[in-house]
């Protein structure tokens, strides 16, 4: 399938997705751990904009033993596109959702006794047997059970019918510090002592997201939750190890439209941005609604930061554009977003590329999770095309007719 063709059907920018990347970082972390250590694919907020049915599946078929979402909602569209494997909705859910939930066969986290009387409740309304895994407040100060209520707890959730204890976890607030870390850990181990001693064993015990995994092998326990790392990426200040990831995500349009201008004009809203000399500017079709030349801003954690952060504001200040610093890539060559960004139109100085043309493709940097879903996704192996996820969710395969279903059964 050749450029016109693609944006034929899915329009003139969209995310290409490397299944091999995908499943090539699963297997990597995958080696990382004891064979009877599981791992769990975390696919939530639609896998890191990766577009979580496709992700799922090539996650699956690499190896995980199990997914992990965030909603109700998250759960449910894997399993209407027919995903089997064991799913945890690893945040509480509000009564009203337990139905679908159990139905659906999600695996429901328990953070308090109240969420456990109303998994038990609504088992036995609808029937559906509830796993449950018990998620015990060891320091993120987020969700999660006492630690000495948990085996209080347990023990009476034991006489329960239609509730299976399956799990038991804990996440860890920041895994690179690691006497935070180690203090976590112990506090769940001790709980789930309790819970030894009450005869109550539950066979998936985790507590690893991806800087635990890297960071504190000694932590892995029955299983690992890995996001990030299966996505190509590191974690801020994790030790990178001998692991080889391989880069799934590039984000690529192509050029709507170019003109000449002189120096001195003023370009996009605002003017906020003038030229300082003629030249040439390309028009491409993706903005702020897409989540494009949008920097997270976090509080300063020390004066350096809030170093950084004052010069940046300073030279915005001093008319550098709203495009500050974003630059695309047009034929291999690096060229600056100028003008205030868009909300779907943006503004690229190609002056200094030569011969540049309406429908040239164009690579930029788009965040992975602020990426919006509105954005077409291409599957693509070895960078072939194979099926495309249009806006609105709906997958077609691409290519060859068969592509789809027989290429899947044969793994990636
Ligand atoms: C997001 C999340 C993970 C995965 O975290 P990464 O750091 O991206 O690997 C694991 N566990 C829970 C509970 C999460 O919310």
């Amino acid at each position: 399938m050749d450029l016109k063709e693609l944006t034929g059907l899915v329009g003139p920018r969209w995310i290409e997705i490397e299944a091999t990347a995908l499943a090539h970082n699963l297997r990597a972390v995958k080696g990382l751990l004891l064979p009877t250590t599981r791992l769990m694919a975390v696919v939530k907020a639609d896998a890191y904009g990766a577009g979580a049915v496709e992700a799922a599946r090539i996650f699956v078929n690499a190896g995980a033993d199990y997914l992990g979402v965030t909603t109700l909602a998250e759960g449910v569209e894997l399993r209407r596109a027919g995903i089997t494997a064991p799913v945890l909705v690893m945040s509480p859910l509000l009564p009203e959702e337990l139905p679908g939930a159990l139905k659906a066969d999600l695996t429901v986290t328990v953070c308090s006794r109240s969420g456990a009387e109303a998994v038990a409740a609504a088992a036995t309304a609808s029937g559906y047997r509830a796993r449950v895994h018990l998620k015990i407040e060891t320091g993120l100060h987020r969700t999660g059970l006492h630690p000495e209520e948990a085996a209080i707890l347990a023990g009476e959730m034991r006489d329960w019918t239609g509730v299976e204890i399956e799990g038991i976890y804990s996440h860890l607030a920041e895994a690179s510090r690691p006497e935070a870390a180690r203090r976590q850990f112990e506090l769940l181990q001790k709980v789930i002592a309790a819970l030894a001693e009450r005869g109550i064993h539950p066979p998936l015990k985790h507590i690893c997201n991806s800087t635990g995994i890297l960071q504190h092998p000694e932590m892995h326990l029955d299983m690992v939750r890995a996001g990030t790392l299966l996505y190509g990426q590191f974690p801020y200040r994790a030790p990178r190890r001998n692991l080889d990831l391989r880069e799934p995500w590039r984000f690529k349009t192509r050029i709507l439209f170019i003109h000449e201008v002189a120096a001195g004009t003023p370009v996009g809203y605002g003017g906020d941005y003038v030229t300082k000399k003629d030249t040439r500017l390309a028009v491409i079709p993706v903005g702020y609604a897409d989540g494009f030349a949008l920097t997270p801003v976090g509080r300063p954690k020390n004066l350096s930061d809030l170093a950084r952060y004052l010069v940046k504001t300073i030279l915005a200040y001093l008319g550098r554009g709203g495009g500050e610093g974003t630059t695309v890539t047009v034929a291999g060559r690096e060229a600056p977003v100028v003008g205030r960004v868009g909300m779907q139109l943006s503004m690229v100085d190609v002056g200094h590329l030569g011969e540049v043309k309406v429908g040239d493709e164009v690579e930029a940097v788009l965040r992975r999770p602020t990426a919006s879903a509105r954005l077409p996704r291409v599957y693509c192996r070895e960078g072939r095309p194979y099926l495309v996820r249009l806006p609105g969710g709906e997958l077609l395969p691409v290519g060859s007719p068969a592509a789809g279903k027989t290429e899947w059964a044969a793994g990636i």
